[in-house]
């Protein structure tokens, strides 16, 4: 084959292993052979479209294998995936559709007054609905009915960008993080090896795969061997615990704040869970209560720390290290390196923080059509600087303590304050506003807006609230907004988060 990348996995995998499953969903289930077919046939039917090499193909909705097919459907025409945040406001994802100049929008049936509010914005956009059934004629079933399945062979190359995939940042608007495929291979190569995924596997899916985190650390690898992923459109306790049960379950992905919501549920003591081979969590270390609580159930985590930058694996503890370095985010990934550096550029000693830099395969060399971002997030010898601080032991394990970049995390997503407060800005009465991160016992960590009025300006809490949830997707409207005469400032003028926080936790 000449195609090296994620497009020629269905076509690889349909000449090795055609009738093993490889995606089910809402009961249905499709084998491998059958994921090929349908793959190819959408490729054929977006190549009548006009679609082709580099073109940007973007994706709206929840987890279905709609959007793995669409996945692989560019990766065979050497076209570009971008799968968008369903939590983002409409202004918020036309800023992305703008940015990655996507030709293509498919979308979710739930998404169709979202699509044609954006098609309006961008008349060239094609709109492509997904429903169960060929009824639509313009949908993606029809698309599929209509064209041929014969395979398609572009030659498409290891460094050709397979996904963009955008994340906020501390820099206001998101930016996007431009995967080849080489990044994604080695990625999920990766978690391969220090997984110890098998063909065996039946992977549960019900955190959202247009994070990387989900994609990378549990569905492509799951996919490259063979196994089996299930697909569930939203995280649901019961849900959980009926596919755990029925589908024989034997690997869970998820942030803690998932995985504590099941561990208290009513059911929780009766479930059936031991097709479960072993939890896979991150996003933040898992709390010793909740390790707890698992092993009693003779369950343990393996733990990840990543970034979409890294395809997202980076740093991985195992079950086994899980249980006695508590806190602790592990060791690189087979094919990662992870250096620490600190502010004066030299090699903190034992014990000591430093900033997380990241070199490897997985790691992507840029950002879409963001030549000054790029160059201020990576070293001149393509380090990605990840603004988080880490301590390395003597065995080599790593320790995330501290942040340089303004950064919390509720319930598994990210939140950057700078872009709600450039939010909050607009409001004509916002004088002055920050924003940051408090202790919540379900989603970690929660936001807290404090905001100075103009003099003789007019605004209350809940119309800030309005405002900001009208044009931020809703996880990152802060949960509570308190209105203060003055922010808390340092010698230098920058507001003093740190003292917001003691004062507002
Ligand atoms: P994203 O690019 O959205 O995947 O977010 C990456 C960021 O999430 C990292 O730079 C960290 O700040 C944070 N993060 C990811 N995993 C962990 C973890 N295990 N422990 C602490 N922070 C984490």
């Amino acid at each position: 084959m000449r195609n090296q990348g994620l497009g020629s996995w269905p076509a690889r995998r349909a000449r090795s292993t055609p009738d093993s499953i490889a995606t089910v969903h809402r009961g249905r289930t499709r084998t491998y052979g059958e994921l090929c077919g349908r793959v190819h046939a959408l490729a054929n039917g977006l190549h009548g479209r006009g679609l082709g090499r580099g073109d940007r193909i973007a994706y709206l909705g929840p987890n279905h294998p709609a959007l793995l097919e669409t996945l692989f459907a560019a990766g065979v025409l050497g076209a570009v995936f971008v799968p968008l945040n369903t939590r983002l406001a409409t202004d918020e994802l036309a800023f992305v559709l703008d940015e990655s100049g996507a030709g293509v929008l498919v979308h979710d049936r739930r998404h169709t007054d979202t699509a044609r509010a954006l098609r309006e914005r961008f008349p060239r956009l094609k709109l492509v609905a997904v429903a169960d059934d060929a009824a639509l004629a313009d949908g993606f079933e029809a698309l599929i009915a209509a064209a041929p399945a014969e395979p398609r062979d572009e030659p498409v190359a290891a460094e050709d960008t397979a996904l963009i995939l955008y994340t906020s940042g501390t820099t206001g608007r998101p930016k996007g993080a431009r995967i080849s495929h080489g990044n994604a291979v080695w990625n999920a190569l990766n978690v391969v090896v220090d997984v110890d995924l098998t063909s065996t596997e039946v992977t549960l899916l019900n955190a959202p795969l247009f994070h990387s985190a989900t994609l990378g650390m549990t569905c492509l690898p799951t996919l490259l061997k063979g196994g089996t992923v299930v697909l569930a459109e939203t995280f649901d306790v019961e849900a959980t615990f009926d596919l755990i049960e029925q589908r024989r379950i034997t690997l869970a992905f998820g942030v803690p704040t998932m995985f504590d919501a099941l561990s208290r549920s009513p059911r929780w003591s009766e479930a059936d869970l031991s097709s479960l081979r072993f939890l896979l969590c991150g996003g933040a270390p898992v709390p010793e209560e909740l390790i707890r609580r698992y092993s009693e159930r003779g369950l343990a985590f393996m733990q990840g720390y990543g970034m979409t930058e890294a395809s997202p694996g980076v740093l991985l503890l195992s079950a086994a290290d899980s249980t006695d370095r508590i806190g602790y985010a592990g060791k690189p990934a087979f094919f990662s390196d992870v250096r620490l550096e600190r502010t004066d550029g030299t090699v903190p000693a034992v014990g000591e923080p430093g900033e997380v830099l990241v070199a490897g395969p997985n790691v992507v060399d840029g950002y879409w059509r963001r030549p000054a971002e790029t160059a201020d997030s990576f070293t001149e010898d393509g380090w990605f600087r990840s603004g988080d601080v880490a301590t390395v032991d003597e065995d080599g394990f790593h320790r995330i303590v501290d942040r340089i970049k303004d950064m919390f995390v509720s319930g598994g997503e990210n939140v950057y304050p700078a872009e709600v407060e450039a939010v909050l800005h607009e409001h004509s009465a916002v004088a002055d506003a920050a924003v940051v991160g408090v202790p919540d016992p379900t989603w970690g960590e929660v936001g807290k807006a404090v905001v100075v009025v103009h003099p003789g300006g007019r605004a209350d809490t809940t119309e800030l609230g309005e405002f900001l949830a009208e044009r931020l997707g809703k996880y990152k409207v802060p949960r509570s907004i308190g209105l203060v005469d003055e922010l808390p400032r340092g010698a230098t003028g920058k507001v003093d988060k740190a003292a917001l926080r003691r004062e507002h936790t």
